[in-house]
């Protein structure tokens, strides 16, 4: 049985949250890329920088459980990945792909979410006082990011997306 304690449950989340994170790290640049709002790129290029520390802590995580993280691709966050590079490859007027990217960015950030929700709960659960520190930390900035990118749509961006609409009609 591969799944057999609430250890090995907890191994998978952390090593599945790595993936996810080490995937971003190479999307996000190419987002800050496609992204024309001077404020979503460099919103983009922030969360680039913390989702750096995000993959270091998770290392740490992995330290305190005493256990290698280990290889395995998450596959949600690969589908998000994707359908972000799709909408990027759109023919699309820019500020409507910079809501598209708001859009994109927000479910990674939820999915986020739900993923270091959960593996705080279990590191706390197995008493790894130092992981839920960390967890929490990273839980955090994901749910600022989120927060930061609403604040974005409400203003500037699909406002001017909205515009653009006009401008066509
Ligand atoms: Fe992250
Ligand atoms: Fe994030």
């Amino acid at each position: 049985m591969k799944l057999a304690t609430i250890e090995d449950l907890f191994h998978h989340e952390i090593t599945d949250l790595y993936s996810a994170e080490k995937q971003l790290i190479k999307a996000l640049p190419k987002m800050a890329k496609a992204a024309t709002n001077a404020d979503l790129k460099a919103g983009f290029e922030q969360h680039l920088e913390e989702t750096k520390v995000h993959a270091e802590r998770l290392e740490q995580v992995a330290e305190e459980f005493g256990k290698a993280l280990g290889r395995h691709k998450c596959k949600a966050m690969e589908g998000l990945v994707e359908e972000g590079a799709e909408l990027i490859s759109e023919d699309a007027q820019d500020n409507v792909r910079d809501a598209g990217l708001i859009g994109a960015a927000q479910r990674v950030e939820h999915y986020e979410i739900a993923g270091y929700g959960t593996a705080r709960a279990l590191a706390s659960q197995l008493g790894l006082k130092k992981a839920v520190k960390l967890l929490e930390q990273t839980l955090a900035e994901e749910k600022a990011t989120d927060e930061k990118l609403t604040a974005l749509a409400e203003s500037a961006v699909n406002a001017e997306a909205g515009q653009a609409g006009k401008e066509q009609e």
